[in-house]
């Protein structure tokens, strides 16, 4: 790769601490390189109260652009020129693009990237009652997303009910004709209020690492099976809830699609062009 990058390569950056377990690098690399398209992303750590210095170090190198992680996603929309409308409603940007002006225009793709992947799944959410578990980062731009392109009702559960307070205000405040309710995490009423949802979500991190053996149901008698299952989790592929839903003969998907999906379309609102996905699926996660 080294071979291709020439003085007239194009710099694209990731700003966030720590990044260096980030996929993004390589999913960008090995598409700019399949599509010889002559751009260059590298990843940058950049500590907690220092996301400005970071924005004014990719102007002053004339990048075109990059990505923003954690913990700057919220911050970062401060020092933006623009943000899109829907990257202000969620209240986050993952993604930076800078234009000629070398002004600065953020967006989030994170709940575009989870919506993409349930429409190659062929899962119709519009106008449906929707089921999220989770309010943290991940559940408020899957949610908003869902409520811009139309679902129905939207339920919150999450252990403390006021962070998923939070987000079903903000969603039935800023976009018309959505319905967002918090509830607090309980089994029983969760199982209750699937009954006639057509999708639940698990956004919170329970099923990875430590938390592999738990999952927010705990079996798979009193999963409906016309219900989709998704999981934003992706490390491990099947966690305990995708178990149970395959047991319970539900259709179901796991996170990977959602964090390829916000790279590709990251990657056409710098380039213009399609992430050639095939590409990454195989050469970065072996799919
Ligand atoms: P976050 O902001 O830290 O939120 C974590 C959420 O998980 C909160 O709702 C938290 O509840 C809940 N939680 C954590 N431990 C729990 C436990 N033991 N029992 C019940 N709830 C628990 O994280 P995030 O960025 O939203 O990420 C959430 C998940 O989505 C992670 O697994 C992450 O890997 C995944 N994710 C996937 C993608 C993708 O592209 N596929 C993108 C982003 C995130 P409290 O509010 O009560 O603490």
């Amino acid at each position: 790769m080294g071979n291709r990058i020439t003085g007239t390569t194009t710099l694209l950056g990731l700003l966030g601490y720590p990044t260096k377990h980030s996929k993004s690098p390589l999913m960008h690399n090995i598409s700019f390189e399949a599509l010889s398209l002559d751009y260059v992303y590298m990843a940058f750590d950049v500590e907690d109260g220092h996301i400005k210095e970071g924005l004014d170090a990719l102007r002053t190198l004339h990048a075109k652009g990059g990505n923003i992680t954690m913990p700057h996603k919220t911050k970062v929309m401060e020092y933006l020129d623009d943000v899109s409308p829907e990257a202000k409603i969620i209240g986050s940007v993952n993604t930076i693009k800078i234009d000629d002006n070398n002004k600065i225009i953020g967006y989030n793709t994170d709940g575009l990237g989870f919506v993409k992947s349930l429409e190659e799944n062929k899962v119709d959410f519009k106008g449906k009652k929707i089921v999220i578990v989770g309010a943290g980062g991940a559940a408020k731009a899957v949610a908003s997303q869902l409520a811009f392109e139309g679902a129905g009702e939207i339920l919150l559960f999450n252990r403390t009910l006021s962070s998923a307070g939070l987000i079903a205000d903000n969603i039935n405040k800023n976009i018309a004709g959505s319905r967002a309710r918090a509830l607090v995490q309980d089994e029983a009423r969760l199982l209750e209020e699937i009954k006639d949802a057509a999708i639940l979500i698990n956004a919170t991190s329970l099923g990875m690492e430590e938390t592999m053996d738990q999952s927010i149901i705990s079996s798979a008698d009193q999963l409906p099976r016309n219900i989709f299952v998704a999981d934003l989790i992706y490390d491990p592929a099947e966690t305990k809830l995708l178990r149970i839903a395959r047991e319970a003969g539900c259709k179901y998907m796991n996170g990977l699609m959602m964090v390829i999906w916000q790279g590709a379309i990251a990657f056409k609102i710098w380039t213009g062009k399609d992430m050639p996905l095939d590409i990454v699926k195989k050469e970065i996660f072996g799919r």
